[in-house]
């Protein structure tokens, strides 16, 4: 289906701008244009008074996908400061630049944050298009989106990857809506297809109960959202050299809907699983909240932090923002303990690269030493005191 609008039927009356969920309709002059983000849902059609807009059976449209080229990356920064998902980013676009043949790029938006342009090249991007506007500063739907999207049009990336955070997942939707694209969210995996170079982008489904490969194969760019602390990070090198391309939106008033008055920050904020080195995890064998008293201790002796499984969460013993797993915070640390964790699917997704995984569990046959680098069959409320009391020693 498509949407056409009869130009000389067209009066500029813009009821069919009201009327659209998408924001797919702007006027160019007084003649309404139907954007890339439209649906083809019909609203339109129906407010329309002058019969000016139809709906057709035309096949959907496909775009000229051959005129878009690189690989991008969205360069989330906050108080100045590049999130570690975009250097994990960067390390994978390298990747998958290289085997397309193209240039790795980083789009930047704040308020003289001029020095992450720098780091950016240094950890392995081409170009970076660089939006240095007051803005910007903070983290804005509406202005984030036009200055990206104006950007990708523009400038036409093949792939946009953007890190699976808050604000990553609320920016990556909003711009495949205005490119009238598809979006994968929170890809596990990725890599490109030798025979046609379209990208791969895998993610669990169902539950985590089986790996789903999705393509984008009509559309532009190709967009991913990755969780943090699934990918390898970039290398460094301060001697590498790249570009910087200025990128100047203009805003007007409607613009920007929204403003940001306060930033406060939560404390569930201030939980680092995906750069901890150690984390010590609890789940449903832990019988209890007091039961992360323990794992608290043992976690500060090691230098590490607690973590938690889903029906530690669900039972209310510990935040949300400890849980590990499909639904909860991917990690990689150096060292996993799994403390009364089963290791169900859903919780062995979020932590199954870590380094070395030692699993404490008082039944033998629980699935987690199944990919536990060491195994120990006991009471956790016995084995835990005794490790701490050899450190001691
Ligand atoms: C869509 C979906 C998403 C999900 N997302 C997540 C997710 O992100 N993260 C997650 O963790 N789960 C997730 N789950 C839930 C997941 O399926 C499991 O239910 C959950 O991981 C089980 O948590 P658990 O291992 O702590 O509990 P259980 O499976 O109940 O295991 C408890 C373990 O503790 C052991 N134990 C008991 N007492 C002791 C003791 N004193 N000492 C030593 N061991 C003891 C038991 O032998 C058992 O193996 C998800 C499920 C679905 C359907």
């Amino acid at each position: 289906m498509a949407i056409n609008v009869i130009a000389e039927k067209c009066k500029g009356c813009q009821k069919c701008i009201k009327a659209c969920p998408f924001n797919a309709i702007t006027m160019e002059g007084k003649l309404a244009v139907i954007g890339p983000s439209c649906t083809s849902c019909g609203a339109c059609v129906e407010v329309c008074p002058f019969d000016a807009i139809e709906k057709t059976d035309e096949a959907v449209h496909t775009a000229d996908i051959t005129a878009y080229h690189d690989v991008w990356v969205f360069a989330e920064q906050r108080d100045g400061q590049l999130m570690s998902v975009v250097i994990e980013l960067l390390g994978e676009g390298r990747k998958l630049a290289n085997e397309i043949g193209c240039q790795l790029c980083a789009i930047l938006c704040g308020e003289n944050v001029d020095d992450l342009t720098a780091e950016l090249i240094a950890h392995g991007a081409d170009k970076v298009y660089y939006a240095n506007m007051p803005e910007l500063k903070t983290y804005n739907t509406d202005a984030y989106t036009k200055t990206i999207y104006e950007a990708i049009t523009k400038y036409k990336p093949e792939i946009l990857l953007l890190g699976a955070t808050h604000i990553g997942r609320d920016l990556g939707p909003c711009l495949a809506v205005k490119c009238g694209t598809g979006l994968t969210a929170d890809c596990t995996k990725l890599d490109i297809d030798p025979e046609d170079k379209k990208l791969r982008q895998t993610r669990p489904a169902f539950g985590g109960n089986l790996m789903a490969t999705i393509i984008c194969p009509n559309h532009r760019p190709q967009m991913s959202t990755v969780r943090p602390g699934v990918m390898d990070k970039a290398e460094y090198d301060k001697n590498r050299k790249g570009e910087v391309i200025a990128l100047t939106p203009t805003f007007k008033e409607g613009d920007i809907r929204t403003k940001v008055l306060e930033i406060v920050k939560s404390v569930t904020e201030l939980v680092s699983l995906t750069d901890a080195d150690i984390i010590v995890s609890g789940g449903a064998g832990l019988g209890g909240p007091e039961g992360f008293e323990l794992l608290r201790e043992f976690a500060k002796k090691l230098g590490g932090v607690v973590g938690a499984s889903r029906a530690a969460v669900d039972s209310g013993w510990i935040d949300h923002a400890y849980q590990v797993g499909q639904t909860g915070t991917t990690v990689k640390p150096k060292l996993y303990f799994a403390c009364g964790i089963s290791g169900a699917i859903q919780h062995l997704a979020g932590m199954q690269n870590s380094g070395y995984i030692i699993a404490i569990n008082k039944n033998e046959n629980a699935p987690i030493f199944e990919i536990a680098d060491y195994g120990i069959v006991g009471d956790l409320y016995k084995v835990i005191p005794a490790i701490m009391e050899e450190l001691d020693k």
